[in-house]
């Protein structure tokens, strides 16, 4: 796939996230913080949930742990739209409460779309929520913090990388210390070679000969007016809105 039609598929979620009522988050936002960031990156960042700033502007990480992050990144060379970046739940919890389990779970659909169509090579979790989730283990972030390990995600491997949260390292020099250490291997770690996929689990079916003709064409289908989400305005966002360049 490449990067437009990444874009572009990318735009389909974030269309039906936009209107997402799976939870009980939907009553309480104001804005579905879907992500945002370069639809073909290499790395993706994944944190917990949005807070209030991120519910007002419906983009992730605009408050001080997201200053903190732009200032990890500037270190490494790398600024905003190099990157994805993303949450595992696209709602805030109220008054900035865990995410729960079941919020967790209505959610993690919208994550693995992301992932698998960004397909970066590599994902670095913030946090114990992130990085419980993606890993599928409730090991803790102080345990596994800076230590990158290849996951089969969706249909590829991708190279996960835990590091502790932003908002964790404002007021802890110590681990403000760790991150800014841990995220220093991130270059090296993207120059490594992607990791070996796994096997196609299903052969692809051989082509019969007429298969490999052009397709007829086809009728124009018809436009579906009642397709839309429903309660979103404008079906087709701008760049600008989702952050997405
Ligand atoms: N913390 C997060 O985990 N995500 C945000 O978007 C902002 C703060």
């Amino acid at each position: 796939m490449d990067a437009a039609e990444r874009r572009e598929q990318l735009k389909q979620v974030y269309l039906e996230a936009s209107a997402c009522t799976r939870c009980a988050l939907a009553e309480t936002r104001t804005t579905v913080v879907f992500g945002a960031g370069n639809a073909d990156a290499d790395l993706m960042f994944v944190g917990e949930a949005p807070g209030a700033n991120e519910d007002k502007q419906g983009l992730p990480f605009v408050g001080q742990a997201g200053r903190l992050l732009d200032k990890l990144l500037a270190e490494i060379g790398l600024e905003r739209r190099d990157v994805f970046i993303a949450n595992v739940l696209k709602c805030r919890p109220p008054g900035n409460r865990d995410p729960r389990p079941q919020e967790i779970d209505a959610c993690r659909d919208y994550l693995h779309r992301q992932v698998d169509l960004i397909e970066p090579r590599v994902i670095c979790t913030l946090g114990n929520f992130s990085t419980k989730l993606l890993r599928g283990d409730p090991t803790g972030i102080s345990k596994l913090h800076g230590q990158p390990e290849v996951h089969v995600l969706g249909h590829r491997a991708v190279r996960l990388y835990p590091i502790y949260h932003p908002a964790a390292a404002l007021y802890t020099p110590s681990m403000l210390e760790t991150l800014r250490a841990d995220f220093a291997r991130l270059p090296e770690l993207l120059a490594t070679d992607p990791p070996p996929q796994p096997e196609m689990l299903e052969p692809v079916p051989e082509l019969e000969p007429e298969g490999l003709l052009p397709p007829e064409p086809a009728d124009e289908a018809p436009v579906d007016a009642t397709s839309e989400p429903a309660g979103n305005p404008d079906p087709e966002p701008s760049a600008d809105q989702m952050g997405l360049f």
